[in-house]
């Protein structure tokens, strides 16, 4: 039997796996990350090629290393062809970020990572049976760390490329006419500014006027000082929270600013309005205006649905695990959703706040085990106990 299995080995799966292992002292033989991806963090690395990132969003102490200045001191030991980090907030570049993963999961050994989809968990004698396609394992304690919703396509792009398809392929350099992008957030302007980079002119079509802001949440949930509070409110009152924390469609200060020397040199037009549909032309726009597309790729983020799909609506459906109003997974303080099974990311936004689904969610889902780190070694849960007494750590 395991102790502890971790479905999704991304950036939360890899950051709480460091935790296990090396804080809460976790043998390798008792841990097993399983996900069907050829890499380990390549979902995540596959996104940020398909937008052409050079720069993370979040500052330089996010990161998935256990100290917090571990990428820091990191970037002292490695030559880059740009800046390590960028003002404001020292952002680092995505370069030394994945150079910075790529070392820190060396000390891996190879079992430690199974190629698997989990199709399937169950409850068993004090644990869990988690099913592959091929295979299965019992481990005491579940992690689900799938990672984020599904892509966000509007109803009419069905068959338009989406960014975040598993099977993006950005346009090519050398492609005559011109390329439009749905989408007005930084995904759509990273691509953007890729694109013009590699000499196509692009047509952007957003739904407002570009809008900045220097983060994807308020930074104030990176910590206790918006926590704290956000813990004490009950779940419809953090749902109103995540919502008005978060800044959806938004760019931070550099993509707003290569964007507009895009547009004053003609590079890049911007079409405000709300796309509809397709003509033989390109785009059509709500007001019936028409934006030429000889190539056309949707960059609309990711829905606000649960993550995980099938797996997490089997769960629901067969364990019934506790729900908050708005459909998310109820976790009690510790990441605990049920007994033994815990959450992390997105599915943990109930708890961990807007910051979930992000680097600093991983830190933060982190920061909760190992607080409470003392009950999880010392007392395996038992199935069915009441889970209203375990000790309550605040970040
Ligand atoms: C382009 C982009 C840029 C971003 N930049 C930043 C940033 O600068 N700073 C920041 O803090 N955040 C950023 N984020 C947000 C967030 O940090 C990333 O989305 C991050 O990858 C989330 O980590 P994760 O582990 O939840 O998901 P992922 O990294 O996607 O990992 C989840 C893994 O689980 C696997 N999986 C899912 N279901 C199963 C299953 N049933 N069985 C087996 N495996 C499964 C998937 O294959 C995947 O490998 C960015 C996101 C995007 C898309």
């Amino acid at each position: 039997m395991l102790e502890w299995l971790i479905v999704g080995g991304g950036v939360h799966g890899t950051h709480v796996s460091r935790v296990l292992r090396h804080r809460l002292g976790v043998a390798d033989d008792d841990l097993l990350i399983v996900d069907d991806a050829p890499a380990p963090l390549a979902a995540w690395q596959r996104r940020a090629e398909a937008c052409g990132m050079d720069y993370l969003r979040s500052p330089q102490a996010h990161h998935l290393g256990l100290r917090s200045d571990a990428l820091r001191r990191f970037a002292d030991t490695v030559r880059l062809d740009g800046p390590a980090f960028i003002d404001p907030y020292q952002r680092p570049a995505l370069a030394l970020f994945d150079a910075h993963c790529r070392q820190l999961i060396t000390d891996e050994p190879a079992h430690l990572r199974a190629r698997e989809r989990v199709t399937r968990i169950e409850p068993q004698a004090g644990g869990y049976r988690v099913w592959g396609r091929e295979r299965s394992w019992w481990s005491r304690r579940v992690l689900l760390a799938p990672g984020p919703p599904a892509p966000d396509r509007p109803d009419w792009a069905a068959g338009v490329p989406h960014v975040f398809d598993h099977d993006f392929a950005m346009p090519d350099g050398d492609g005559e006419g011109n390329v439009a992008i749905i989408g007005g957030g930084i995904t759509a302007g990273q691509l953007a500014l890729c694109l013009i980079a590699r000499g196509r002119s692009v047509n952007l079509v957003t739904r407002r006027r570009l809008r900045r802001s220097d983060f994807d949440a308020n930074p104030c949930y990176a910590g206790p000082r918006c926590l704290v509070p956000f813990a004490a409110a009950d779940w419809r009152q953090r749902r109103r929270r995540i919502q008005v924390a978060r800044h959806p469609g938004t760019l931070p200060r550099d993509v707003a600013t290569g964007l507009q020397r895009a547009i004053r040199r003609g590079a890049l037009h911007l079409h405000v309005g709300s796309a509809m549909g397709l003509d033989d032309r390109g785009v059509v726009l709500a007001d019936r205006r028409t934006v030429p597309a000889d190539e056309l790729v949707v960059a609309t983020g990711f829905t606000d649905r649960l993550p995980g799909s099938q797996l997490i609506s089997q769960l629901i459906r067969e364990l019934a695990p506790p729900l908050t109003p708005c459909g998310f997974p109820a976790p009690q303080p510790d990441l605990q959703w049920r007994p033994g099974l815990y959450v992390t990311g997105r599915l943990a936004e109930m708890e961990l706040g807007p910051m979930a689904g992000n680097i600093r969610g991983a830190r933060l889902a982190g920061e909760r085990l190992a607080a409470a780190s003392a009950e999880l070694t010392v007392s395996p849960p038992v199935p069915g106990r009441a889970m209203a007494d375990s000790r309550l750590p605040v970040v």
